[in-house]
């Protein structure tokens, strides 16, 4: 069964294959499947909305599995800010650095750090059956950047429970409590499910 994913993101990429390890199937960045870049308006109030419209784009199909994700970092203090707009927040080609500091501004001077990264997923099973699960993490927003693994926000976020930043985490240990990794597992789950699999 081929897993057709609705980013090009190459680090979720690797994060999806890293959870997603069973025989049965194999994980494909849409644009090799389709060749054509496809463009959705992320205009929802809710990442469950724009996860909806991602995964809209997809038709069934008998042989392949559709998934999307939207994910970003909600911030106690800033009313759950950047939230939905995580990717935009420092502008539109705003690279981490720029991501983090532009957090790290807004958050300077601030006590109360609490802040968590949310991922929704949809699923779209060949059966035409969608399926949305989410996953999170909760930790504190640190005073400066440390670690050089991961993408956006790796840098300034500590896991509750952890001394260090998901950028300075392996893989593999960011893959045992992400929010990615916690709606992926759901995901597998549903798959499994689908394909009688190990249940
Ligand atoms: P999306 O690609 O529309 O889901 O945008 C998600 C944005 O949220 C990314 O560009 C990152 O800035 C941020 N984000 C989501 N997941 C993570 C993560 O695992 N680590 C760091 N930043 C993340």
């Amino acid at each position: 069964m081929q897993i057709v994913v609705f980013t090009n993101n190459q680090n979720k990429i690797k994060e999806i294959e890293h959870v997603f390890k069973i025989k049965e199937i194999e994980i494909f960045p849409y644009l090799r499947v389709f060749k054509e870049k496809i463009d959705v308006v992320e205009d929802g109030f809710t990442f469950e909305e724009n996860v909806r419209k991602k995964i809209a784009v997809f038709k069934e199909h008998k042989n392949r599995i559709f998934l999307a994700d939207d994910s970003g970092l909600e911030v106690d203090v800033l009313d759950g800010r950047p939230g939905i707009y995580s990717a935009r927040y420092a502008g539109e080609n705003a690279t981490s650095n720029q991501m983090c500091e532009k957090l790290l501004d807004e958050m300077r001077g601030k006590e109360n750090r609490m802040a968590n990264f949310i991922c929704t997923l949809a699923l779209k099973l060949p059966n035409g059956k969608l399926k949305i699960v989410v996953g999170k993490v909760f930790g504190q927003i640190i005073q400066e950047m440390r670690g050089q693994h991961g993408f956006g926000y790796d840098p300034v976020f500590k896991p509750d429970g952890c001394d260090f930043t998901f950028a300075e985490m392996k893989l593999g240990e960011k893959n045992k409590i992400s929010h990615r990794a916690r709606a992926l597992q759901k995901a597998l789950e549903e798959i499994k499910c689908y394909l009688r699999v190990g249940v």
